[in-house]
Formats: structure tokens, sequence, C-alpha cells
């Protein structure tokens, strides 16, 4: 189903995000892939490769979402679609040996975090975190003077919530250097803005219920390296722990990613606006968007980075009797477009202050408000955030 070679090569990616996984160009057939619902396939004898077998193995609706998204990472094998983010970021830490090492951003997803230290707990692996933005810091952690050296570096950048930002090349060539396999968590970027593996990563992660499906509607996660041993791991542990896709979830990925480069150009211009107002806002006692020129990762997000994101962090300042934790509860609860919720990546704009929930780390300021900026009209975007602020004076 993929595009020949000829014609990926030449697409750019925002052709890619609308050609790519379509049926053959025959006579009735359809332009867009069916849903397959079916647990299992005709077959006898013994599975040779490529045989779908039975629907934990494979289903003919993930194979064209899995390309194009390894067209639009720029990897040489098909993407692997997992049942959610975390599904994904399961499969990736199965690739640690036992024994082994793992190097972690401190300001990793929350989820991504309480997964590795749980089975650090149980002795899985050694579970060494740190401040990603700080690379002496990071690298001494992957190649330390005295201790084992790294087997995987894990990387995400920008963080979720803090938008750190990592040096992805430097990080990389270090941990390659020592012996890690490099997984980057690329969810926040999508490969329109960012695309780890030509950075030298080894495997990208996707949260595919973000930006890439990008309507709120599905959970899914994904894989994306052009090593075929890596691949082939992955692959065995989604099939023997089954965190597979629904077919209609998938279908549904699909059909999201047709718009992923509107959603991104609309989002990334209205966040730059956004974050420059709200920099300039009383109420506001600190922000982090890698678009703004004072931001500490802004010169490293313009040399890896293809835009800045649609994600902004801003400290509401206290107000009155209000803390600023209170204050920042009171903005979210006085938006009326914003809608306060988790996640991120949707048409919709999203707000949410994030230590909100429990497993959030606790050096993640508690008037942390992160916002998700979506695809509506930047001025009514900015209006509600304004009145919220404003109502903080009365
Ligand atoms: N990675 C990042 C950066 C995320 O923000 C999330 C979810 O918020 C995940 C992974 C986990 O993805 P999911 O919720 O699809 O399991």
């Amino acid at each position: 189903m993929s595009l020949s070679e000829h014609q990926a090569a030449a697409l750019s990616a925002e052709t890619v995000v609308v050609a790519a996984g379509r049926p053959p160009r025959k006579r009735d057939e359809p332009v867009n892939p069916p849903i397959v619902l079916s647990s299992t396939y005709f077959g006898t004898g013994p599975l040779a490769d490529g045989d779908r077998g039975y629907g934990r193995y494979s289903n003919p609706t993930w194979d064209p979402f899995e390309d194009a998204l390894a067209q639009l990472e720029g990897a040489d094998l098909p993407a692997l679609l997992y049942a959610s983010g975390l599904a994904a970021v399961s499969s990736a830490l199965s690739l640690i040996p036992a024994g082994g090492v793992l190097v972690m951003p401190s300001h990793s997803y929350a989820g991504s975090l309480v997964m590795a230290t749980e089975l650090a707990e149980k002795g899985l692996f050694e579970l060494r975190t740190v401040d990603i933005a700080d690379t002496d810091a990071v690298l001494e952690l992957i190649a330390p003077s005295a201790g084992a050296p790294a087997s995987m570096l894990w990387l995400e950048s920008p963080t979720n919530p803090m938008l750190g930002i990592a040096d992805i090349r430097a990080l990389t060539a270090a941990a390659h250097d020592a012996g890690a396999i490099v997984v980057t968590d690329n969810t926040f970027s999508t490969p329109l803005v960012q695309q780890p593996l030509s950075l030298g990563s080894d495997v990208v992660l996707h949260s595919v219920t973000k930006y890439l499906a990008g309507h709120s509607d599905v959970v899914l996660g994904a894989l994306v390296t052009s090593d075929a041993k890596i691949r082939a791991q992955l692959l065995h542990h989604r099939i023997i722990h089954g965190g597979i896709a629904g077919p209609f979830e998938a279908w549904l990925a699909l059909r999201g990613l047709r718009t992923l480069a509107l959603r991104i150009e609309r989002s990334q211009a209205s966040a730059a606006v956004l974050a420059e107002r709200l920099s300039r806002h009383p109420r506001i006692e600190g922000i982090r968007y890698p678009g703004l020129a004072t931001d500490p990762g802004h010169e490293r997000a313009k040399s890896q980075m293809k835009g800045f994101g649609s994600v902004i962090c801003i400290q509401v300042a206290p107000a009155g009797s209000r803390g600023g934790a209170a204050a920042a509860d009171a903005v979210v609860h006085g938006l009326h477009l914003w809608l306060p919720a988790t996640s991120l990546g949707g048409v919709e704009s999203l707000i949410e202050r994030r230590r909100r929930h429990a497993a959030e780390p606790h050096s993640v300021p508690e008037n942390l408000v992160r916002l998700s900026v979506g695809i509506e009209n930047v001025e009514d975007l900015w209006a509600d955030l304004e009145q919220a602020l404003k109502a903080l004076d009365g």
C-alpha cells in the first residue's frame, strides 16, 4: 500500500500525510483503506514471514498508518502501532537487558517515569534520572567515571510538562559510544517538527493519542525504528504482551493524520502569538515556550526542530489571598472556550494545572499550567485567557 520509494523520497511531509497509505490505484478500489474486523485469517501449515496468522500478530488496518508514520519519521521499516502510548513505552523499555541501566529525564511524561520507577524497584534495571537540558549532567550518567554505563538513554524533548530541550545530537552520540540504545519520545513535536532518527536516535516513540490522531477521540501509541533487529524484538514484545491497536482506532488515526500538517501549522502559529502575549502579562510569573527568544531552550530547539510546537507552560502569580496554585485553578475554571482537561495535541485547546495529578513529579511547580493550543481562532483563544486572568484582579 505504501508509496513507491521514488515517490516518497520526492514528496514533502505535508504531502506524505495526505498521500501515504492509500489502497492501489485500480479501478473501483476505495480511495481510503477499509477497516478489517477479523480476529483470525485463513491458513494451514507453518506460518511464514509476512503471514497474518492471527489478529494479535497483525491487522491490515494497521498497515497504512504504520507505513505513513515510518515515511514521516524517515524510517526504512514500517512503524509499530500499539494500544496506547504507554503500551509503546512498555515495549521500548523491554529492550533494556536484565540488570542494565536506564538514563531518563527527571521531567519525562509522568506515566513513563512511573513505569520505569516501578520496573527499577522490582530490580529489572537501574534507573538514573536527570535534568535532560543539562548536557554535562546527562553525559556523566551515560558514562560515569565509576559504575556501569547506560544501556538505554530515554529522551523526551521538549519534556512534558516542563518543556526542557535536550541536545539530541550530542546525547545520542555519547550514548552510542557507551553502547546504549536511544529512544526519543517525539509526541510533542511530531515528525513534521522534529525527526529524532535523523538526529541519531534508534527508536522514536509517539503517543498517537495526541497530535498524530489529533481529535481527542482515540488512545494509541507507536514506535518507529530503522533497525531490523530492534524492530523484531519490539514486534515480538507486542505479540506476546498483546498491547495491540483496535482496527477502528487505527483507521481514525490515519484519518486524523491527513490534516496533521494544517493542524500543526495553525496551532504553532497561534502558540507563538499567545506565548508572546502571556510572557508580558502581569499575572504570569513564569513561562516556558521554546519559541520565545528568552526561553533557555530557544537556541537548541532552533538547531534541531522545524518549529517550536504548540504547548506552552505558564506559572500563574499569587493573587490577593490566593496562592499560586489557587490562582492557577481559578484561571482554569474561569475559561469558557479552552477545555479544562488533561492531554494535548487535539484540534481543541486544552488547559490543565499539572500538579492536580498525584503522580506528577513534585519538582513541577504547583502553579504550573500547561496549555495545548488547538486550531481555533487565536484572538478568540486570547480573549478567553485574558478575561480569566483579569478575573483574578476582582
Ligand atoms: N508520552 C508523552 C509525552 C505523553 O504526553 C503521553 C500521554 O500524555 C504518553 C507518552 C502516553 O501516551 P498514552 O496516553 O497514549 O498512553
